[in-house]
């Protein structure tokens, strides 16, 4: 993608009152030092190890990409914990339970925001909690965690070819979203390359985008 047809989708995302995170977890470090070019400053990825082969990459070429913030939104196996956290991440998107947020606020020394991931379309082959679970595990991460900071919730839309289907997993995630918002929740994460403009009219105000941009 060039740098105009990247203004202009980034125009809609941010005209839709959304922040763009660039998921690329499928290109290289030279796509990415494109897009950052253009301004990108959020990445994410879904491995740790792929995370840290890329802030290491890019840490060797300059200390600009120091700047860059990176959202975590896969899955994290205990074992990769601490690999993780030493890297700084910016917002760790795919927090599923209380049992995985003890497990980073032991190992943390720093801050970190935090999402809890709604498996909203109830999808076997996806992580996340129920929505009728989300918001005590978000209150309960609230409580027992004091360098983990619950800040809102990421959903993936549900897989399938009905759109309304796709729709009522975005609004369900969204009502959850507004419940936790008198709670301090500010970002509602949904929204990729097939359905990002369906998530922004259900009230996404961050997508992640990885396909579409590259
Ligand atoms: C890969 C991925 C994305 C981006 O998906 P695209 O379809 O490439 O836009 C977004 N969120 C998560 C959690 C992902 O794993």
């Amino acid at each position: 993608m060039n740098k105009a047809e990247f203004e202009a989708i980034l125009e809609q995302i941010e005209g839709g009152g959304a922040k763009l995170v660039a998921v690329s977890k499928s290109v290289d470090i030279d796509a990415l030092k494109e897009l950052a070019s253009f301004g990108q400053l959020d990445f994410g990825e879904n491995r740790v190890q792929e995370l840290e082969r890329k802030i290491q990459g890019l840490a060797g070429i300059s200390t600009d990409y120091s700047r860059l913030r990176w959202h975590f939104i896969g899955r994290l196996q205990s074992n990769k914990i601490k690999t993780l956290l030493a890297l700084r991440p910016a917002l760790w998107q795919s927090c599923e339970s209380v049992d995985a947020a003890l497990s980073v606020e032991k190992r943390l020394s720093y801050e970190l925001p935090c999402l809890v991931q709604i498996n909203s379309a109830n999808e076997s082959s996806k992580q996340g909690a129920s929505l009728n679970e989300a918001v005590d595990i978000y209150h309960e991460i609230c409580q027992r965690c004091k360098l983990l900071k619950p800040v809102g919730v990421m959903s993936i839309g549900a897989n399938n070819s009905d759109e309304s289907v796709i729709a009522k997993s975005f609004e369900d995630t969204y009502k959850v979203f507004e419940s936790l918002q008198k709670h301090g929740a500010k970002i509602c994460s949904m929204g990729m390359s097939d359905d990002w403009r369906l998530a922004l009219k259900c009230g996404s105000n961050m997508l992640r985008l990885g396909r579409i941009l590259w």
